[in-house]
């Protein structure tokens, strides 16, 4: 067992020795803390970038292809996005400012981390425009479209208190509520 033990160690050591990271915990609707509106970040700092790295790793453990700040409860305009299958495009958003581009609406089926195992369709505009400053600080700005340009908006919604819940009727969203309430409760 000992030597099974070590080997495994071995094994994952090379991904580690350079930057601990931590998965954090994600919070779940209905915890009243999703509906904080984050604060701009006024200086880019080695514990933004640690806190950058933390959230790419609890958003590639869940998995999941965007995580806001508020997500994991630090309520400050960040969030990060992948939407490749190989966790190859990591993208940082900090302060991220939109503009619609294009007023027609696209429909996705979007999920959430912080509603986990639902999914429904919610409308947005397909092209945006953003800009922003990225993991060291250099502002950049940047047409985007398709499922990165909805989940930008799906996660600048996070920073606004907002959740793609809030999209749904009402009585889709108190069966949600309850079904995660129920679920919440049971691993309490
Ligand atoms: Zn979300």
């Amino acid at each position: 067992m000992l030597l099974i033990h070590a080997g495994l160690l071995a094994a994952i050591k090379p991904n580690r020795a350079f930057n601990i990271m931590a998965v954090l915990e994600i919070l779940e609707f209905p915890d009243p803390r999703l509906r904080t509106q984050a604060r701009p970040i006024t200086e880019v700092t080695d514990n933004t970038r640690k806190l950058i790295d933390d959230m790419f790793e609890t958003m590639y453990a869940a998995p999941g292809i965007g995580l806001a700040a508020t997500q994991v409860n630090v309520h400050q305009r960040l969030l990060v996005i992948d939407v490749s299958d190989n966790h190859k495009e990591p993208r940082v958003f900090i302060n991220p400012e939109v503009t619609v581009l294009d007023k027609e609406l696209g429909d996705y089926d979007e999920g959430c981390l912080s509603v986990p195992g639902f999914y429904e369709t919610v409308h947005r505009p397909r092209r945006i425009k953003v800009s922003a400053l990225d993991r060291e600080g250099v502002s950049f700005t940047e047409e985007l479209d398709g499922l990165l340009a909805i989940c930008l908006q799906h996660e600048i919604d996070h920073l606004d208190g907002k959740l793609f819940v809030d999209y749904l009727s009402p009585l889709k969203r108190q069966r949600i509520r309850k079904k995660l309430e129920k679920s919440q409760r049971q691993r309490a």
